[in-house]
């Protein structure tokens, strides 16, 4: 990483699981992210399968891989992404977000919203990675606040990814045809994820933290908080003159949306 730049912010659609193993346009898309992105010190990754009561994080040492989905084709249960913590990033993270309201859990590894991104955009797994669980305790805008704390992270070369979907209601999906990721999204989905993208670009972070005030299209878009909640530590982490790339912007299987976007980049 370049001396005076800071890391960029990234949020992720991680979508189905298979796009760790699959080669197609959103693989591609987060390995063609990962090529434009400085080399990071180190990876903070916020995602949507770990949540929690009271916030925890994983901790310096070996980082089990979660297959934490079933029914799916053996291949993918036999991806190991061997990427281990360090002692410098869990201290990092501590002193942020305060001893008092942080647990590390010396015990869990990385889920596939992490390890499926991760996989791809930086096989070698030769970078440090910590998770941060989501509190079930905290609303929107408590989410956004503590993500706020993170943000020397950025100058200290730190990737801070935000892995979900903006839209995933997985009550309604459809599949057109046989390929999960063709490209394809009820009309309510759509117009879901041009009003979450035009309050973005707008920096209306309030309303997207009051995500349960969005109307009806939203409520369908996030019938659970989730994989939704990612986004708000992304746009939390914004700062002033940072660009913002939109990629793998499209909707499948009715109900889902890949929208990505690079902040800072
Ligand atoms: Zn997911």
């Amino acid at each position: 990483m370049s001396g005076k730049g800071i890391m960029p912010v990234l949020f992720v659609g991680h979508g189905n699981p298979m796009n760790a193993i699959e080669n197609n346009e959103f693989s591609s898309g987060w390995e063609e992210a990962a090529k434009k992105l400085p080399e990071p010190e180190a990876i903070l990754c916020v995602s949507a399968h770990w949540e929690s009561w009271g916030t925890q994080a994983t901790g310096p040492g070996k980082l089990e891989t979660i297959h934490d989905f079933g029914g799916f084709p053996q291949a993918l249960y036999g991806v190991q992404y061997r990427a281990r913590g360090s002692a410098w990033l869990s201290g990092e993270i501590k002193k942020l977000m305060g001893e008092s309201e942080l647990t590390i859990d010396d015990g869990r590894g990385l889920d596939h919203g992490c390890w499926s991104v991760l996989s791809r955009m930086y096989p070698g797994a030769d970078i440090p990675v910590a998770q941060l669980s989501l509190d079930q305790s905290k609303s929107g805008i408590n989410h956004y606040e503590t993500a706020k704390r993170l943000m020397s992270l950025r100058q200290k070369g730190v990737l801070i990814i935000g892995s979900g979907n903006m839209v995933h209601n997985l009550y309604k999906v459809r599949l057109k045809g046989e390929d999960f990721n063709q490209e394809y999204g009820f009309d309510w989905a759509n117009r879901a994820s041009a009003l979450f993208k035009k309050l973005i670009i707008n920096k209306e972070d309030k309303k997207l933290c009051g995500y349960e005030s969005l109307g009806k299209d939203a409520d369908l878009a996030i019938p659970t908080p989730e994989h939704f909640l990612p986004l708000l530590y992304v746009i939390a982490l914004r700062q002033p003159g940072d660009s913002m790339d939109f990629f793998n912007d499209k909707a499948v299987a009715g109900s889902l949306t890949m929208t990505s976007f690079v902040l800072g980049a």
